[in-house]
């Protein structure tokens, strides 16, 4: 029976065909009496469309369908308003058993993909939203895809320490340059909607409304598919693609190393040796898939999948806030401001200084276009953010983020004053990055609405979002700024206030180790590539100047007054350099000298010469040694949580799964003997923690 598939993005309704409808599980087909066949993907109790297997066997029963009564044209849709398809489902990958059970289940779904691609009527992908991995692969098989405006494909395995598995490193390599197919699959970057195009990854674009006569003005064409011309065909020649595959090794090691990431390189080699030939690529990227999926750093960062999705959990739930008021205007509160507006929130920015709206309005103008947001976008978010001098929008904000300097007295001040002006039912948070926050909360008269969102620099760029409680915090508090954040897109990290709350705990005496290193002669560049070896996205002295000096030195300076342990000194350099104004990359110089936002590093200096033995387990270390201070200390709920937290603020190295997995993974007495070993050596600073004994 036909009955109406309804599904919509904002107020347009997909155009998903009519006719006769039957149902295959996850799918439906519909046949229309012009001889138009649509299979729509509609993944059963999901907002989201993957590819299961349970959706490629239910792919299989559609095509014996459509295999005994052909239609003129197949069209393949989704019915969910957010894309296409997101890729495999990921659940899936840790069950895939070992390495011969993991090609065996591959091969099935490559079967069912071919017979896609192998129908003898032409077919069409219609792609809304993303097609992503595995969803971008199915697409892949078909003749075309028509893109609705604003999609966006991408093959994101590599993060996942994989490379595509259903057909994509063959399928895109035929149909678009291989070049950059390559580094579309080598670097997990997708290509939105205008890119798509020119690549050639899409036929046509089009606005929903007309997705029916795009359609149907593709009736009755010819089934083709080899659009490919002369370069492609050169540069799937053994010469050229040896020569390809030395070039992109090099560029690869410097990103992601071998050693720490398989992946990229193993596609490198895919194509090097099989390139061209179909059937010898499909072959090896089933066996090379499967052999990944059996490594360590695909296991730790599909892991680190799992602890986003656990994160994004805490956010549940309706934060009831729309409209939102950042006192500051400085470095973070700009950034908070722009990011809420952009995400659709209104949003009421105000400082003492009109210089820093008018420098704020701009820098959201700036993350508006990073964000890949239309002109229309754009104007809606900057029309969302209001400079507000005279702070009108704080009697009606449902939430006031406090974001100005790090003084206890000027915040005390400014939160009792902000009490006196906010609504009743509001919220009130505050950014800092170090005071206690009962010494704060005390000032106020309603304590229970009172907590910490604690942003990282840059916000758009650091998913974590630390939401800190005080002991007065209530329950309805914390969840709503919990719902807020996942609400703004980012993920929550609830702690409880101590030292440095978590990140800056676990992060600083890495950073504070580092400097000392460097007063021990090391040269920081040196000191940068051992964290970087080790799998740091960047050193600690790179991560100090971006931070800032100054707030490195008060952030250690609090930690200091408040822990009741020993932590390193504050390199006597770190000070005399804060003094001088030389404060990171805010000031132009700082460990290093900055230019158009990177920091330039004599490479020279980094000149390969023995380092002592101990440079890695010194950085790296104490910050374990530190997180397991915070379990005892009950900072954050669990070990995978602080993981997750640490992954997602700092980058600590992600396919080593974070801190305390990493601490597990190396062995709980080797860490413990190694802390030992570099008290007796260095001091008391390396004194494992007690929590020690008690991590499982
Ligand atoms: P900033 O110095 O860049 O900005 C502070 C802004 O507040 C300035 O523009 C200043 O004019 C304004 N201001 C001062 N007094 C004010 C008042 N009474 N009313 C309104 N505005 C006032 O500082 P920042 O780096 O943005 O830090 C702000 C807060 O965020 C601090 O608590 C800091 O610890 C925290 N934080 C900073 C970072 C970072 O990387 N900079 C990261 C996380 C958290």
């Amino acid at each position: 029976m036909s009955k109406p598939v309804l599904s919509v993005i904002g107020e347009t309704k997909l155009e998903l065909g009519s006719g006769e409808e039957q149902a295959f599980g996850n799918w439906r087909l519909r046949r229309d009496t012009g001889g138009i066949a649509w299979a729509i993907l509609d993944c059963e109790n999901a907002s989201t469309n993957t590819l299961s297997e349970a959706v490629l066997t239910d792919l299989s029963k559609l095509l014996d369908a459509l295999e005994s009564q052909m239609p003129e044209l197949l069209v393949l849709r989704s019915a969910k308003p957010g894309g296409f398809a997101a890729g495999a489902d990921i659940s899936e990958f840790r069950e895939a058993g070992d390495e011969e059970a993991a090609a065996k289940r591959l091969r099935a779904g490559h079967e069912v993909i071919d017979r896609l691609e192998g129908l003898p009527c032409p077919t069409i992908a219609v792609v809304h939203g993303y097609a992503l991995g595995g969803g971008f692969e199915l697409a892949l098989a078909c003749d075309q895809r028509i893109a609705v405006d604003g999609a966006w494909f991408g093959f994101p395995e590599v993060k996942l320490g994989l490379h595509p598995g259903l057909g994509g490193t063959f399928r895109l390599s035929e149909l678009i340059d291989p070049t950059e197919a390559m580094t579309l699959m080598l670097t997990g970057k997708s290509a939105h909607t205008k890119k798509a195009k020119a690549l050639g990854i899409i036929d046509e674009v089009t606005k929903e409304r007309h997705v029916d006569a795009a359609v149907r003005a593709r009736l009755g064409q010819k089934k083709s598919r080899d659009r490919r011309g002369v370069k492609a065909a050169i540069l799937d020649m053994g010469p050229a693609r040896k020569l390809a595959a030395k070039r992109m090794r090099t560029q690869t090691e410097e990103q992601a190393p071998q050693r720490h990431y398989p992946a990229p390189h193993a596609l490198i080699e895919l194509r090097e040796i099989h390139g061209g030939d179909r059937d010898a690529m499909q072959k090896a990227e089933i066996s090379s898939f499967a052999k990944l999926l059996m490594t360590d750093t695909a296991r730790n960062l599909i892991r680190v999948f799992f602890l986003r999705e656990a994160l994004k959990k805490k956010a549940s739930g309706e934060s009831g806030i729309d409209r939102v008021h950042v006192v500051g205007a400085g470095t973070m509160g700009a950034e908070i401001a722009a990011w809420c507006a952009i995400k659709g929130l209104r949003v009421t920015l105000s400082d003492l200084k009109l210089e820093a709206l008018a420098k704020a309005v701009k820098n959201a103008a700036r993350m508006a276009r990073d964000a890949h947001l239309s002109d229309i976008e754009i104007r809606d978010a900057l029309d969302r953010l209001m400079p507000d001098p005279k702070q009108f929008g704080l009697a009606d904000a449902d939430l006031i983020i406090e974001a100005a300097p790090e003084t206890l007295d000027l915040k005390r001040d400014l939160l009792a004053s902000i009490e006196e002006r906010a609504r009743n039912d509001a919220i009130i948070a505050t950014n800092t990055s170090s005071l206690e926050l009962d010494g704060l909360a005390s000032v106020l008269k309603t304590p229970g609405r009172f907590a910490g969102l604690h942003f990282f620099n840059p916000v758009s760029k650091l998913e974590l979002v630390e939401v800190v409680s005080q002991p007065s915090a209530s329950k309805e508090t914390l969840s709503r700024l919990n719902a807020f954040v996942g609400a703004i897109d980012r993920l929550p990290a609830p702690v409880k206030s101590y030292p440095g709350f978590l990140v800056n705990r676990v992060l600083t005496p890495y950073l504070l180790e580092a400097g000392l290193m460097v007063d021990e002669g090391i040269e920081p560049v040196e000191i940068d590539r051992v964290a970087e070896r080790f799998g740091m996205p960047m050193g600690p002295l790179e991560v100090a100047d971006r931070v800032g000096l100054d707030v490195c030195l008060h952030v250690a300076d609090t930690l200091r007054d408040n822990l009741d342990k020993p932590i390193s000194e504050v390199p006597v350099w770190m000070r005399k350099r804060v003094e001088s104004g030389r404060l990171g990359r805010k000031s132009g110089k700082g460990v290093y000298v900055w230019k158009d936002g990177k920091p330039e590093k004599d490479k020279a200096k980094d000149d390969g010469k023995q380092l002592p033995d101990d440079v890695e387990d010194r950085l790296i270390l104490p910050m374990l040694n530190a997180a397991v201070e915070c379990l005892r200390e009950a900072v954050i709920s669990d070990a995978e949580m602080l993981d997750a937290a640490m992954i997602f603020a700092t980058g600590f190295a992600p396919f080593r799964g974070g801190p305390v997995h990493y601490a597990r993974q190396r062995g709980k007495d080797d860490v413990v003997k190694t802390l030992e070993q570099l008290a007796a050596r260095h001091g008391p600073r390396f004194t494992p923690d007690a929590g020690w004994a008690d991590l499982a």
